[in-house]
């Protein structure tokens, strides 16, 4: 199965040797024709706002939406979530692909970044938050997986379909199990 990995900017070669860990054949995503032939396409970490700027100028957001619209999986990390959900900071985002809301960096300068145990549906996971999103499903998206704080539970995993979003990051951890669950729904 080939899966592409957006490679404009951001943490790109971890989500590739996870996947390729997994026996998928993994192309770097730039230009509307990398997307040919792929299953499913992550979305890596980076700086949400740059990555926008650059789907827009090489005409990858609409070709994404396209290959979304006709099956493509999708799986958005930390910035890449944000890039996937309909609202961000309370405008539109720039993919619109996952009914939900995006706070960038909402965790603040001294929480910037932290590790937490994360109870997802592949089991307990090492959640490394890295100026991470909050996020908050809405419509029919189900909430895989919440953080379990006294501030209520925030959600960390999102799935619309066979888009999935994370605001920490799985390609980090060493821990390919999230990994496989994208291909699965992209095989599906
Ligand atoms: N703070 C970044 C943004 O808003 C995301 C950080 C990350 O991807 N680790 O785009």
């Amino acid at each position: 199965m080939r899966i592409g990995v957006l490679a404009l900017q951001g943490a790109v070669q971890e989500h590739e040797r996870a996947l390729r860990r997994l026996g998928a054949e993994v192309v770097q995503v730039r230009l509307p024709v990398d997307l040919d032939g792929v299953s499913g396409l992550v979305l890596p970490g980076g700086e949400s706002t740059v990555m926008a700027r650059y789907l827009d100028e090489y005409g990858l957001g609409r070709a994404i939406r396209d290959r979304a619209a006709a099956g493509m999986a999708l799986f958005g990390v930390c910035a890449g979530a944000i890039l996937l959900c309909e609202e961000v900071d309370g405008r539109p985002g720039a993919l619109g692909l996952l009914p939900a809301k995006a706070t960038r960096n909402a965790y603040g300068r001294q929480l910037a970044s932290f590790e937490e145990t994360i109870d997802s549906p592949v089991g307990r996971f090492a959640g490394l938050f890295i100026r991470a999103p909050r996020l908050e499903a809405l419509g029919a998206t189900e909430t895989l997986a919440r953080r379990a704080t006294e501030r209520g539970g925030e959600a960390v995993l999102l799935r619309y379909g066979g888009v999935l979003a994370a605001s920490f990051h799985p390609e980090l951890s060493g821990d390919d199990r999230l990994h496989e669950y994208f291909l699965r729904l992209a095989a599906a």
